[in-house]
């Protein structure tokens, strides 16, 4: 038995267990490409144990009163936030975030998702009488939880915090990429007094861990986060086995900036939430509608505030963007820029590079494209603006829908109504009006592409209920 978290492990039944899996996945340091430890994979048996503890807690975790179970959601969430700085130095270590903004950014929301669940959980189960007939709200059993690595902490949270005070019992596979901050979680949870079984945790790769995972007999619903194409082939083979499943997939976020409306502080805040994490947010604003006859003052704006996004190593508190996460990731957004480049799409304004050659650094960008153009359809999930312009507001409206994805968008306009009307027409799980901060509980989710089901608040934990019909 391990008391503490050691990524050659499992958290299953409560307590770290050896990973008995023949892969071992290394986790790199995307500030230099060093490797900074090793993952142990998860094999199918452990995945049976984990999912048989899971299966095991279900009663008496499901059959806790609500006010209980949020009790110890709440101890979570105080765990987690004594254990800040230690979670901010693993996730800058393994994404690259900038150390200085890192509790803000990644630990803060994950804190949030278990106090806001703790808060807003105990209200939700209310019976409702049908003349002879009781419904119910009752936890769909066994979820299976699988993470991308962009907000390792707060995308495992928003998904375990729902889970638990549904009633479920939960087996989480974390991102390979950035698995140490589930690690520091999954004691955190340990601390805070939840009982074993029911939250357990395996590493591993999506094709292998993830999926014994997903067709395991004893998991009831699966909750996705990740990209399009991960999340098409796990509904699939969910479908095959007749489980329900949520996802939250990719986005290509349009900011639509209306004639009138003031547009340096639109293009500003644009770039904020465009680059936000260097890009790699599901939500990011990355292309921006402008109309035809400002493209001269947006480009003057873009020149002067694309500049100030200096990238550079994520410990100098001097660089607002650090390195994408993976190789990988730069290779593709590298890849993008150059193609876009060669089929004649114009560079508009590029920030400053700073940093050590083997890391895996891009520098901030902002190209003219036209609505079609693969940079302006493509989730680049890199730091990189396609700036669209548009000649009426039919044709802005329409170039905002022209997107494979559905997950979010802004609106900017000098009249509430003009930017109403035009934040109705967007089909988008979310649109944000003259930069208005997003609630941290209203609910969060996609349309077409971006998946289906909402996270966040109580539609977040709604999404782990299903009812029961008890008739007298
Ligand atoms: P990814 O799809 O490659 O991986 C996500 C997770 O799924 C990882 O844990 C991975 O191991 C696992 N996985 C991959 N293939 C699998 C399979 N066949 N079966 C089971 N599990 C599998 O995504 P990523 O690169 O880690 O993350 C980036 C993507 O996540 C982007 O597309 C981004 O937009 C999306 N994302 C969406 C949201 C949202 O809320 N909508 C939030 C964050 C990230």
């Amino acid at each position: 038995m391990h008391e503490t978290a050691d990524l050659d492990n499992a958290f299953i039944g409560g307590r770290w267990v050896p990973a008995t899996g023949d892969v071992t996945i290394p986790v790199h340091n995307p500030a230099d490409g060093s490797v900074s430890r090793e993952l142990a994979s998860a094999s199918e048996a452990d995945v049976h144990f984990a999912c048989t503890e899971a299966a095991a807690a279900l009663p008496s975790w499901s059959g806790t009163p609500a006010a209980d179970r949020a009790q110890v959601i709440r101890r979570i969430a105080e765990e987690l936030q004594a254990r800040a700085e230690q979670l901010a130095d693993a996730i800058t270590a393994e994404v690259g975030t900038p150390r200085h903004k890192c509790v803000q950014m990644q630990v803060k929301p994950a804190v949030h998702a278990f106090s806001s669940a703790s808060s807003t959980g105990p209200r939700l189960f209310a019976e409702e009488r049908l003349d002879n007939s009781l419904v119910r709200l009752v936890p769909k059993g066994v979820a299976a939880c699988i993470t991308p690595w962009n907000y390792p902490l707060y995308q495992v949270a928003t998904k375990v915090a729902a889970a638990l005070m549904a009633g479920c019992t939960v087996v989480l596979k974390p991102s390979e990429v950035a698995p140490t901050c589930v690690a520091i979680l999954a004691d955190a949870a340990a601390s805070a007094g939840l009982p074993p079984g029911v939250f357990n945790v395996v590493f591993g790769d999506g094709p292998s861990t993830g999926e014994a995972l997903i067709t395991h007999p004893a998991v009831d619903f699966v909750s996705f986060t990740g990209s399009t194409r991960a999340g098409a082939r796990i509904a699939g083979i969910a479908g095959q086995y007749v489980k329900q499943v949520s996802l939250e997939l990719g986005g290509k976020s349009a900011s639509l900036v209306l004639p009138g409306a003031p547009l340096a502080q639109a293009v500003s805040k644009t770039l904020d939430k465009g680059f936000q994490n260097s890009g790699q947010t599901c939500a990011a604003l990355t292309r921006l509608l402008v109309p035809e006859d400002s493209l001269a003052e947006v480009q003057s704006v873009l020149e002067s505030q694309v500049a100030s996004f200096r990238v550079g190593d994520p410990a100098d508190p001097g660089s607002v963007l650090g390195p994408l996460a993976t190789s990988d990731q730069r290779d593709k957004v590298l890849g993008l820029t150059a193609a876009a480049r060669v089929a004649g799409a114009e560079l508009l304004a590029a920030g400053p590079v700073q940093a050590n050659a083997d890391g895996y650094y891009v520098p901030a960008e902002a190209y003219l494209t036209a609505p079609d153009d693969e940079l302006a359809q493509e989730e680049v999930f890199g730091p990189v603006l396609a700036v669209v312009p548009y000649a009426d507001i039919d044709a802005a409206i329409r170039i905002a829908n022209n997107s494979p994805y559905g997950l979010s968008g802004a609106v900017w306009a000098a009249d509430p109504d003009e930017a109403r009307k035009a934040a109705e027409l967007i089909r988008t799980g979310s649109v944000s009006i003259n930069g208005a901060p997003t609630h941290p509980d209203a609910p969060f989710g996609g349309f077409r592409k971006s998946g289906f089901g909402r996270e966040r608040g109580a539609h977040g934990i709604q999404e782990f209920l299903t009812t029961q019909s008890i008739h007298f």
